[in-house]
């Protein structure tokens, strides 16, 4: 996600704050410490409602990444890489490259989350009715932190791919049929469904509440990025079913040129892009593959360091790479670029180069046989 910066890490997951994240931080803690704890309890001093709206609003966030972490930790568990965990203005999301390969693993990972938010609200409860005869702010911290990791929990239900109801009605759609495709494509299209409700239950309240103006239109903030991210999945999920039944080594290409490692960026424009428009190149040293470079990556380099710059220093490392078999699937290749965050991967069968797979490629093949429909 751009705009997003790390802070540290959690069972050796990177956990990330987009910068949107602190208009939603800002706005939770503003409502509690001006709306929601003046209104309930009206003599307490400034401060307290000071100290308990922030650490209201830091714990409803550690909240988001406890249901993230658990979706990770399962993810983890069956064998799935967790990239991050990102709070954003929506809440938080966690970044897992690769999708369940069974519909139990699924329903596991989907449902951990909202497991975890119930779990969170029932330790809440208990809080609360200690702290009740004791402690005013901290009764009134824990019943609204019961009650929001239980609205968390209940909202994560609703059966819109891709939020996790979605994932688990999916999981078990595939499973009775046993077609991910299929199972997909439904709960993609409920999740439409779900994203467009929202958007008119947040016009309605527009509309017919002036006092809800805020909820509602963030109802229908809600209901787009929805629509956007069931779009998103019904695009992967039908590159993954073109996808399918191709190797690596169908969709790879043989026709490379190699460049020595201690070419400048200049030279190699200068010298190699002239002789015919080419995207990538196989970077070398002597006979050894020392990595891959696409053009993307010199565009990282400011242009006054092109001439001093070697491509050894942009390149993606034959380390960094490693490489696939021909025999391997198109669709895991596409994920392994995914993870590696890589436009390219070698393709070697027997210590032997035979051929470089492109994402490019990959797409290109995907497009064409969704189009034609073979
Ligand atoms: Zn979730």
């Amino acid at each position: 996600m751009p705009g997003s910066f790390r802070i540290g890490k959690l069972l050796g997951i990177p956990l990330q704050l987009n910068i949107s994240w602190f208009i939603i931080f800002a706005l939770v803690t503003f409502s509690l410490v001006a709306g929601q704890f003046p209104a309930q309890y009206p003599f307490w001093s400034r401060e307290t409602y000071l100290i308990a709206g922030l650490a209201t609003s830091l714990l409803f966030f550690g909240s988001v990444v406890i249901h993230e972490l658990s979706h990770s930790i399962v993810a983890r568990y069956i064998g799935l890489p967790v990239k991050s965990i990102t709070l954003f203005i929506f809440g938080g999301v966690a970044q897992i490259s690769r999708d369940a390969s069974r519909p139990a693993g699924e329903l596991v990972m989907a449902a951990a989350g909202p497991f975890s938010s119930f779990v969170l609200a029932g330790v809440f409860t208990i809080v609360w009715a200690i702290a009740r005869p004791i402690h005013e702010p901290t009764t009134a911290l824990a019943g609204w932190l019961a009650l929001i990791n239980f609205s968390l929990g209940a909202f994560n239900l609703l059966p819109g791919f891709p939020m996790d109801g979605g994932r688990i009605l999916r999981s078990l759609i595939w499973w009775a049929t046993g077609s991910q495709g299929t199972a997909t494509k439904i709960a993609v299209s409920i999740g439409h469904v779900i994203a467009y409700l929202m958007l008119l239950g947040g016009i309605l309240l527009v509309v017919f509440n002036p006092h809800l103006l805020f909820s509602g239109i963030w109802l229908m903030f809600i209901g787009w990025f929805l629509n956007q991210a069931a779009t998103g999945s019904a695009h992967h999920a039908r590159i993954r079913d073109a996808l399918h039944g191709y190797s690596a080594g169908d969709l790879m290409s043989t026709n490379f040129q190699s460049v020595p490692e201690d070419l400048t960026i200049e030279e190699l424009l200068r010298q190699r892009i002239a002789a015919g428009p080419r995207s990538w190149f196989l970077v070398v040293q002597g006979p050894f593959l020392r990595g891959l470079l696409n053009l993307r990556d010199v565009r990282k380099v400011p242009r006054r360091r092109w001439s001093d710059t070697q491509i050894a220093s942009v390149m993606q490392p034959i380390q960094k790479l490693g490489a696939v078999s021909p025999q391997v699937e198109a669709l895991e290749v596409l994920e392994e670029m995914d993870e590696k965050e890589v436009q390219e991967l070698p393709v070697v069968e027997q210590g032997t180069l035979v051929g470089v797979v492109t994402r490019a490629s990959l797409l290109r093949a995907a497009q064409l046989r969704h189009e034609f429909g073979f």
